[in-house]
């Protein structure tokens, strides 16, 4: 029988080997939490950006209308 080798990837994560495989949805990713705490990762980046460039700052005197 043939057996198909797999490859081995460093899981981003954690630093880990993982299969890169068809059987690993996760791919390069070892797990699914690896691959949530890479995604939360990004979504924290992209929330500082706009927070740090808040517009209505309360020092700001009110529109007078
Ligand atoms: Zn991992």
């Amino acid at each position: 029988m043939t057996q198909s080798k797999s490859r081995l990837v460093t899981c981003p994560s954690c630093k880990k080997q993982s299969e890169y495989s068809a059987d690993n949805p996760f791919r390069p990713f070892c797990c699914e939490r690896c691959r949530l705490i890479d995604l939360g990762c990004w979504a924290a980046e992209n929330y500082r950006v706009p927070i740090e460039q808040d517009p209505f700052d309360e020092s700001a005197p009110p529109p007078l209308s």
